[in-house]
């Protein structure tokens, strides 16, 4: 998911649609604004992309100097307009507004808990658990309602929230998700603070980018200014590696480097690792074309944009339904056969999940006259679900889970298949490997950062 917001702003609702606009690369399915005046809190959100649900009709219906925002990809809760972000929750706190990017993973206990409180849930989402272990706080204070709600919950969380005059922005102690901070100086006036899940959300709201919000730390907009604490510590950051890989924008800075830069070490190193000879480096777009560039010219093979994708048809995994994915490939890529005929081609892909996309693509290049396909993906095997934000299926549908390479490799059809290292995408990544990495890799280790997981999504395939 994509979170924003606004505080300090005549148009917040404006500013708020177009950092969604520009985080709607992380969700798809729905989205959603509240907006705040000091005295009245209006919450529109609806299904399908922003562009489509924030028409200036509906956002001359969203007055106010604060907003926050949310673009969703589903992950736990049902995908429906009721599990549509923002929240809002009125409370003995008073009214409040949130938007949430990860997953929870102690959701089951800490709901029965408040439940026998008393509380009430309006949704099946998570997100709603912060909201209610706010509501059900003896705290004397909000702030102090929220940190400790934050300090009873585990998982992945980056949030925003709003209240009838404050934003809020936190993320959890191990810093799963990004969150940065922004600021547009307005010449005379008070500074409009923003918050967005990436960076490339600021270029467009000409916000300059201060900081990121830290792991475990909790950031308060008044009107007299930012203050921050820090309501967890001493934990090791673990953020998601995944999102260098494929989920957050090139131009994006994240956990304080640029994804561009580890996408181009993931192709270079890749290319150093297991280089086959060919004629031509195609990427598989959008997601493999930065990866591909730095291992073209590492390789010293010409870069040829092999695949052409129609943009006017949304990210195929994103699409929660099998079967959207399914009849999606074709109507979103066509190869370009003067560039692939006769040819030795190297396929530069993000990652393999089920393995049905790839297979679907390496028969289109294969169809398209090429004379051999090599496959190489920017990241090790997929043998893990994710449970902190990211959609994977669970062990049985995860190709990686289930066969070996060459099983792979023969799955889908590639004269040979090699995926970059560990190691490989940790340096890409500028760690160290086997120091503190302050990475989540758990999608390709099966080792987890928090001790609560689903056992039955992490349970192999039957034989
Ligand atoms: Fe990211 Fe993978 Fe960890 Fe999920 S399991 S947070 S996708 S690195
Ligand atoms: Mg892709």
């Amino acid at each position: 998911c994509g979170v924003v917001a606004i505080h300090g702003h005549p148009d917040a609702a404006r500013q708020a649609y177009l950092g969604l606009y520009a985080l709607q690369h992380r969700g798809q399915e729905s989205a959603g604004i509240a907006t705040a005046d000091g005295q009245f809190l209006a919450n529109i959100k609806g299904m399908g992309l922003v562009s489509e649900i924030f028409t200036d009709d509906v956002l001359q219906k969203l007055p106010g100097d604060m907003a926050i925002g949310h673009t969703r990809y589903s992950t736990t809760g049902d995908s429906a307009l009721l599990n549509a972000q923002p929240i809002r929750v009125e409370s003995t706190k008073g009214l409040i507004a949130i938007a949430h990017n990860g997953n929870l993973v102690n959701l089951g206990t800490v709901r029965a808990k408040l439940e026998r409180a008393g509380a009430y849930f309006q949704t099946t989402s998570d997100s709603e658990i912060i909201v209610q272990l706010i509501a059900h706080s003896h705290a004397g204070t909000l702030v102090d309602a929220i940190a400790e709600s934050l300090s009873q919950v585990d998982g992945a969380f980056s949030i925003v929230m709003m209240t009838r005059d404050r934003v809020f922005a936190a993320r959890d102690p191990r810093g799963f998700r990004p969150l940065s901070m922004g600021r547009i100086h307005n010449p005379g006036g008070r500074d409009t603070i923003v918050f967005a899940s990436e960076t490339c959300a600021f270029d467009l709201l000409r916000a300059e980018y201060e900081r990121d919000v830290l792991p475990g730390e909790l950031v308060m907009v008044t009107e007299d200014g930012v203050t921050s604490r820090q309501y967890s510590s001493g934990v090791e950051q673990t953020s998601c590696i995944f999102e260098h890989v494929y989920f957050a924008r090139p131009d994006s800075r994240i956990y304080g480097r640029w994804v561009q830069e580890s996408r181009d070490q993931m192709g270079r190193q890749l290319a150093r690792e297991s280089h086959v000879p060919s004629d031509v480096i195609v990427p598989v777009p959008d997601s493999g074309v930065t990866a591909a560039l730095g291992y073209a010219e590492e390789a010293g093979v010409p870069f040829r944009l092999g695949l052409i994708r129609n943009h006017y048809v949304g990210r195929t995994f994103i699409e929660p339904e099998q079967r959207v994915r399914d009849f999606g490939v074709k109507l979103k890529l066509n190869p370009v056969r003067n560039l692939l005929e006769g040819k030795r081609v190297i396929l530069i892909d993000d990652s393999i999940i089920r393995g049905t996309t790839s297979r679907k693509i390496v028969r289109m290049v294969r169809g398209a006259g090429a004379k051999e396909v090599h496959l190489r993906i920017s990241c090790p095997p997929t043998i893990s679900p994710c449970f902190y934000g990211v959609d994977t299926p669970s062990k049985r549908d995860l190709i990686a889970a289930n066969k070996t390479i060459d099983e792979i490799r023969e799955f889908i059809e590639a004269d040979s298949l090699a995926y970059l290292s560990l190691d490989g995408l940790q340096r890409a990544c500028g760690s160290t490997p086997g120091a503190n990495t302050g990475y989540c890799v758990a999608c390709y280790t099966g080792n987890y950062p928090t001790q609560w997981v689903d056992v039955e999504d992490i349970l192999p395939a039957a034989a």
